[in-house]
């Protein structure tokens, strides 16, 4: 998405930018996701939740968030939804389909196919393929962001955030389609029992259950509920449709009486029937990269810009360290301010 979106702002200003893109379609991760555009309520909200982010870069994506939603709708988009439906976070929800077929008109030249070889803005959406191969996880995004991006930098001599092994994760039941990754989610983990393969509890998960899955032993936990469990909405579906999801995809759901361990005493397993989904650690994107200022400049380890290389998206590190935030306000902010930082 930021590539996108940094090469539409450019056209708007009047340059004539080129979008490499390595896959053969347009809108990366993006086009896969829920298509919220979100952000923490406030500065003080973000830094709670995102402790070890850089405070100057949360700063301008919770200032500029609002006004790049906007410009988005003046590119020609209408938003589904001009709310998240968690109280928690402020944004829009749009049409993936429709948000990429209106940025690649706006981004005129985008080039299928081709990957980069020289760029000013750097936006191939982190690592998380690689990261997900290198430790055994499955993989929830678009199968092309392999890091390129951020090898392109390092090796102009560009310095890596903090949090490189840190990554926004959800939890399936194990590996399905592109298709299935926002349907298959199981995403109750916070009325679940979660235990590791010799019944150990895992702890209790933060609202947005990306840490808990980057807590799984091998990647992998067992979802245990029980029957009011079952009942909980998410979202717009109940926690038992996500179950069935599970098992559509040919997920592992059972009997919890039937694990190979003793089911530890809990408050969550009160009503009969007590049943275990086995769930997968999936990497959608990394949260570590590259380390850029507020301007979407590429920095070397003394904090000086690398010349003419900027960042935006999963390329650049240091804005959700240690928490979890919306990716694709991320793209949408930095690519813009990418784009006006280079036109500059
Ligand atoms: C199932 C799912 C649900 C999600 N739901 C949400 C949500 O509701 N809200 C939210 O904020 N985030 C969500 N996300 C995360 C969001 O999609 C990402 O944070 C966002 O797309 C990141 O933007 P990006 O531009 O960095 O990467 P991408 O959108 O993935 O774009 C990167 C592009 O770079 C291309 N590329 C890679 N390497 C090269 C190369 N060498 N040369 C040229 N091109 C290259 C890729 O093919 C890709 O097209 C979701 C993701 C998934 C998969």
């Amino acid at each position: 998405m930021a590539g996108l979106v940094a090469a539409a702002r450019a056209r708007e200003l009047g340059a004539a930018p080129v979008v490499f893109e390595k896959g053969n379609r347009a809108g990366g991760s993006m086009l896969l996701s829920s298509g919220v555009i979100w952000r923490h309520r406030s500065l003080d909200d973000f830094r709670a939740e995102c402790p070890d982010g850089d405070p100057a870069l949360q700063a301008r994506l919770v200032e500029e968030l609002d006004d790049a939603l906007d410009w988005l709708e003046q590119l020609g988009i209408e938003p589904v939804r001009r709310e998240t439906g968690n109280l928690l976070t402020v944004g829009r929800r749009y049409d993936t389909g429709a948000l990429t077929e209106v940025l690649v008109r706006a981004a005129g030249d985008v080039r299928l196919r081709e990957p980069f070889h020289e760029a000013e803005v750097l936006a191939t959406g982190g690592f998380g393929v690689r990261l997900a191969r290198e430790r055994g996880l499955l993989l929830r995004a678009a199968p092309w962001s392999e890091g390129d991006g951020l090898a392109h930098g390092s090796g102009r001599g560009a310095a890596q955030t903090a949090g490189m092994g840190e990554f926004y994760g959800r939890a399936l039941p194990g590996p399905v389609g592109e298709g299935e990754y926002v349907r298959a989610s199981q995403l109750y983990a916070r009325h679940a029992l979660v235990l590791d393969d010799d019944g150990r509890d895992l702890g209790e998960a933060a609202w947005h259950e990306s840490d808990i899955v980057q807590r799984f032993p091998g990647g992998r936990a067992w979802y245990v509920l029980d029957g009011r469990a079952l009942r909980q909405p998410v979202r717009e579906r109940t926690v038992a449709d996500l179950v069935d999801a599970a098992r559509a995809v040919g997920g592992e759901v059972r009997p919890a009486e039937q694990l190979p361990f003793q089911l530890p005493a809990s408050e969550k397993l009160v009503e009969p029937p007590f049943v275990a989904v086995r769930v997968y650690a999936g990497v959608t994107h990394t949260i570590g990269g590259l380390r850029v200022d507020d301007r979407a400049r590429v920095l070397d380890g003394e904090g000086t810009p690398v010349p003419d290389l900027h960042a935006a998206g999963a390329d650049a590190g240091g804005i959700f360290t240690g928490g979890y935030g919306s990716g694709l306000a991320s793209a949408l902010v930095y690519g813009r301010v990418a784009a006006e930082t280079a036109l500059r």
